[in-house]
């Protein structure tokens, strides 16, 4: 969706022959100009040459994320994204999910357990990170552990708050749909370079905006 309008932009501007053109924001389903006057380099990974410049998001925009999915989420999401160095769709995925089990169990921060089952290997353990953040169960104070009976890891976790169990997995729909665009983000700028990690930070923002944390997950009951 962002790449048919950003193209569009590159081919207007390079036929306009005029500065690098201002990329518009995505947000509630809809391209909307930013209002900042603060924006961002995305360079071409061949020439090095700047190709467009992405808006940073100004403190209207950021009401409206806060709008749809609450300032508890918010909160772990912005941690996430301070920890984690980077904006990505799993580790947002992992603030999304650990948001979700607390809210399920009733858990305060820093009384849950959790197994994850994304593994070691990133993009996919970058969950792993939102984990941590937004239940308080960090690595440092133990109460973390990575699975390692997974055949195939994937974005999920295990949840223990007191007695009561609680798994939550990505849903399929929504697995098939970030690793197609990944894939098509590797292709795109051929490798992880700077370019492809200005493309995955917009990408980002559009899953956290659209990705509603009660409708993503499967849930069960148990142990
Ligand atoms: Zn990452």
């Amino acid at each position: 969706m962002s790449d048919h309008t950003n193209c569009k932009y590159l081919v207007e501007s390079a036929q306009a022959g005029s500065q690098p053109p201002k990329l518009k924001y995505h947000a509630g389903g809809i391209w909307r100009e930013s209002t900042t006057d603060t924006y961002m380099n995305c360079y071409n990974p061949s020439t090095g040459e700047v190709i467009a410049l992405a808006p940073q998001c100004t403190s209207a925009e950021v009401e409206e994320i806060i709008a749809r999915h609450g300032l508890e989420e918010w909160k772990a999401c912005l941690l996430t994204n301070e920890f984690h160095r980077h904006l990505g769709i799993y580790s947002l995925i992992g603030a999304k999910m650990g948001t979700r089990a607390r809210e399920l169990l009733q858990a305060p921060f820093d009384t849950l357990e959790v197994i994850s089952l994304a593994g070691n290997k990133p993009p996919l353990s970058c969950l792993n990170d939102g984990l941590q953040v937004s239940t308080g169960a960090s690595l440092g104070r133990g109460m973390i552990t990575i699975s390692e009976n997974e055949k195939q890891p994937q974005p999920g976790a295990m949840f223990t708050f007191q007695k009561h169990k609680l798994t939550l997995k990505l849903k399929k729909k929504i697995v098939d749909q970030v690793k197609s665009d990944i894939q098509a983000a590797v292709n795109k700028f051929g490798g992880l370079n700077q370019a492809y990690f200005a493309h995955v930070r917009q990408l980002s923002i559009e899953y956290w905006l659209k990705l509603d944390r009660k409708e993503i997950f499967e849930i069960n009951w148990g142990p």
